[in-house]
């Protein structure tokens, strides 16, 4: 297949446009939207005939052109006629004793009131004890709903509730996210997508772009189409992923099939040659790198690729310390002086000495890279002035997730290849609006503006901020955030820990938004006992879903993307508005509505209760959102239809609450932008939407972070306080117990795939993704399959340490997974196949997250969902 061609396979123009028209159904007009599906964030057109959406297509508008993907050129699917994406919909407030949980039955219709005062009743209970630094109630969020819900995360849950609250960011971004506050200084991605066209070389760490971001992708085709071999392509991946097809080996691209957890090894190995071989120090000083260290800081040699200039003016050195650095969200910056090593070419001295040991002959066993192709990648790296890099879920997904990113922004650093147009680290987010989740506040250790919570410069700008000159607020603002004493950070539990406290009673209930954490999670079966066990789970959605097997209290949600207003935030910081383009079924309301009603209800029963100064704290944080709107939250069922149409101003006061309270967050700061600019204006390219910061109301937004234009605003080069950057000697470790061995010996990844949305909510009942992936299967390499005695087809159960599936093996010559590694989607749960209506019992006997392991990385408390050690049998 040629470039070209496999850039279109996966880009689609009019799809469903085309259908809609040769069925005589015209669009009578077209709504601006974005994709609900991944981290590219394309922006789409709802086609609208007689109040329906009748069919869906890129907007020519936006950065992506008028192109989709099958994900979103199928999305009209979910509103065309008498399919499962209609049928399914949620849309009465449901309520079931918890004696009934496991199905989905048993649930009785009720009124909005109904439900929420119930759930009232038994918060404020809760509310009235203490663990850990929070009430023992917990909301669990996502990445799929408009960034104002995740400001009201931060504002009313983590403040004005004082519960327990993350989001499923926590599964797909903590990594990064932590990691690019411990390099940069704060959160944010520092590059732009068209920075393919400016990079002379790309690496691809961990990271299934053709099927997981194919937006992207389509970009990336383009420019290697453009740039021929002058792009040089590395990926860097255990199965040989899609985006290898546009790879051409001939003109030195690579495809190097790393075994999971050790890019650390493979990083330093890469920075060894530069040094010891590229560089000259085994041929030149006889392998004595502290004396050629010495003539490069004497200014005696200069080196060809080290860039001493770069390394003398913005780089600080640190020893990789997990043990030090997972203390970071509780107390403090101050950590760093623990592990501090000199800085600039005196650090960059202890660097090259440390590297000594990751010669390639040394990693080739940890790494399962031959010296060779090590070599050849190393010397790709340094080809040119421009080397990109880019990663997601392979790089983040494992329990030494951070160490990874931090050794990889060193050799960037060193090397001079960073803070310009195509030189850099691009880490993504995997869902629409992933980075909303940080930039909203919405999970633990970032606050709204994208602060950083451990940060106490941060929690007093927030507090005065959201504080409107009440300094009595203002002070109990801030004691939500950190405890008065040690001055140290109040932190919610993180995901993981919030569902086993769940399991063993410390967590009381759960309140779980646009997710389906009965597929999504870590360790299902861990999952299962912990919804089983709550005393409350409340299931937010727009379809039933399997965790809602589990929910006493269902709540109908509006579907942000076509029923809803809002704004998203993609991949590349690019902030982009949602209008609404039908109403939403029966009684379902937005989901920014919905949790103002809970919190309305809850304020009002704690002042009935005589608890009043937290009554009159929800009150105060309340007002500036609901004003005038309040006699609307005292009956919800009988004002729905008001409810809906004082959404879009709440969504604005919202929205403008935000930009304000992140005003002078470097990077994050999006006081420029209003619902009013995002509708009628455009970026410097001309495309719909800007990217952070935007700093007034002139500004157009900013095309990367950390370059010379970043420099002249803020005056330093980097977020951090002497606006260097943080670079570590990370050691390779793997801080997860779990390996292979004898009994468990081949290593699973658990990948998304290119037709399917995260848990199939919606594409499970979309007809042609459906069709073309119904049901799970693992992927084998065809000599591992040769070695067990298995067919194509064969049925095999596969085991970890936690549970077993069964599902058909697919011996995979395509995306083949290198020997001894396999791999299956996580995509399907116990609800089977959604258009027959065919069940299973959960967890599910094909759900792959029975076999992945809940420990996480010590620092972002990312749980290792790309490895777990399993074994195969044939059935
Ligand atoms: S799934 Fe991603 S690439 Fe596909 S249309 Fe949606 S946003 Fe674009």
């Amino acid at each position: 297949m040629g470039l070209k061609a496999v850039g279109k396979s996966r880009w689609i123009e009019n799809f469903s446009q085309d259908i809609a028209e040769a069925a005589n159904l015209p669009a009578e007009k077209w709504v601006n939207s974005v994709c609900p599906y991944c981290g590219a964030g394309c922006s789409i057109l709802y086609g609208v005939r007689e109040g329906k959406v009748v069919s869906v297509r890129g907007n020519p508008e936006a950065w992506n052109r008028g192109g989709v993907c099958i994900k979103g050129a199928t999305l009209a699917d979910l509103y065309l006629s008498n399919s499962p994406g209609v049928k399914d919909r949620l849309k009465k407030p449901l309520l079931r004793d918890p004696e009934k949980r496991g199905s989905l039955e048993n649930f009785r219709e009720v009124s909005w009131d109904e439900a929420l005062n119930y759930m009232v009743k038994k918060v404020k209970e809760y509310t009235k004890t203490k663990f850990g630094d929070k009430h023992p109630f917990a909301m669990y969020g996502s990445g799929q709903v408009s960034t104002e819900f995740m400001y009201l995360q931060a504002k009313f849950n983590v403040i004005g509730m004082n519960i327990h609250n993350d989001n499923n960011g926590r599964l797909c971004q903590a990594t990064k996210a932590n990691a690019m506050v411990i390099s940069f200084g704060i959160d944010g991605p520092p590059m732009s997508f068209d920075d393919v066209f400016e990079a002379d070389n790309l690496f691809i760490f961990g990271f299934n772009i053709a099927d997981t971001l194919p937006g992207w992708f389509g970009k990336i085709v383009e420019a290697k189409v453009q740039k021929g071999d002058n792009l040089k392509i590395a990926v860097i991946n255990p199965v040989k992923i899609s985006a290898t097809q546009i790879l051409n080996y001939k003109a030195g691209d690579l495809y190097l099939p790393i075994i999971p957890t050790t890019d650390v090894a493979f990083i330093n190995s890469m920075a060894h040659v530069i040094i010891y071989e590229l560089e000259g120090v085994n041929r030149d000083y006889a392998g004595d790198v502290s004396r050629w260290a010495d003539d490069v800081i004497s200014g005696k040699v200069k080196p060809k690729h080290i860039d001493t200039e770069f390394i003398a003016k913005y780089v600080n050195f640190y020893r990789g310390d997990y043990q030090v650095l997972a203390r970071l969200g509780k107390e403090g910056p101050k950590i760093f002086e623990e592990i501090k090593l000199p800085s600039g070419l005196e650090g960059f001295k202890e660097y090259a000495k440390f590297l000594a040991a990751y010669k390639p002959e040394d990693v080739a066993k940890t790494t399962g890279l031959t010296p060779e192709d090590i070599r050849k990648a190393a010397q790709m790296f340094v080809r040119n002035k421009n080397t990109m890099s880019m990663y997601l879920q392979g790089f983040g997904q494992q329990s030494n997730g951070v160490s990874k990113h931090l050794a990889l922004v060193t050799l960037h650093a060193v090397t001079g290849r960073i803070g310009r147009a195509g030189a850099g680290v691009m880490p993504t987010v995997g869902q629409p609006n992933g980075l909303g989740q940080r930039v909203g506040g919405a999970v633990v250790g970032r606050l709204p503006g994208n602060r950083n919570h451990p940060l106490a410069a941060h929690r007093a700008s927030l507090a005065k901020a959201m504080a409107r000159g009440n300094q009595e607020m203002e002070a109990k603002i801030l004691e939500r955030l950190e405890d008065p004493v040690t001055k140290y950070s109040r932190l919610s539990l993180t995901s993981v820990d919030i569902f086993k406290n769940l399991k063993n009673g410390n967590i009381k209930g759960i309140w779980t938004v646009c997710t389906n954490p009965m597929v999504a999670f870590p360790n299902l079966n861990m999952v299962h006992e912990a919804l089983r066990k709550a005393d409350l789970v409340v299931v937010q959605d727009i379809y039933p879903t399997e965790t809602m097997a589990f929910a006493d209290v269902v709540l109908p949600a509006a579907a942000i993307s076509g029923e809803a207003y809002g704004t998203y935030l993609n991949s590349e910081r690019r902030v982009q508005i949602l209008e609404k383009a039908v109403e939403p079924p029966g009684d379902a309301l937005p989901d920014e509505i919905i949790h103002l009603a809970f919190v309305y209800k809850y304020q009002k029963a704690l002042a009935e209760e005589g608890r009043q100064e937290d009554a009159d704290f929800l009150k105060f944080l309340l007002e500036p959102i609901i004003q005038g709107y309040e006699p609307l939250f005292e009956n919800v069922q009988a004002n729905i239809r008001e409810l809906r149409e004082a959404h879009q101003e709440i969504q604005k006061r919202l929205f403008s609450e935000l930009a304000y309270v992140s005003k002078g967050i470097p990077g994050n700061d999006l006081s420029g932008l209003s619902y009013e600019r995002l509708r009628t204006e455009k970026d410097a390219k001309g495309y719909v939407g800007f990217k952070l910061p935007v700093l007034d109301s002139s500004h157009k937004g900013l095309e990367r972070l950390y370059d010379e234009n970043y420099e002249a605003i803020y005056q330093k080069r980097f977020a951090t306080p002497d606006g260097k950057l943080r670079c570590f000697l990370f050691e390779q470790v793997h801080p997860a117990e779990e390996w292979i061995d004898a009994e468990y010996p081949f290593m699973l990844t658990l990948p998304r795939i290119y037709e399917h949305w995260h848990t199939r909510t919606r594409t499970g009942r979309c007809a042609l993704p459906h069709r073309l992936r119904p049901e799970a299967w693992l992927s084998i390499n065809p000599n591992d399959a040769k070695k067990l005695g298995i067919k194509d087809g064969d049925w095999v159960e596969v085991e970890s340490r936690r549970g077993k599936v069964t599902v058909k093996a697919k011996i995979d010559t395509v995306k083949t997974p290198r020997e001894g590694v396999v791999w299956m989607p996580w995509a399907y749960g116990f609800l089977g196949n959604l258009f027959t209506g065919q069940k299973e019992a959960p967890p599910g006997k094909s759900a792959g997250n029975v076999l992945s392991t809940d420990a996480y990385d010590p620092v972002s408390k990312q749980p290792e969902l790309k490895f777990a050690a399993v074994k195969i049998r044939k059935v």
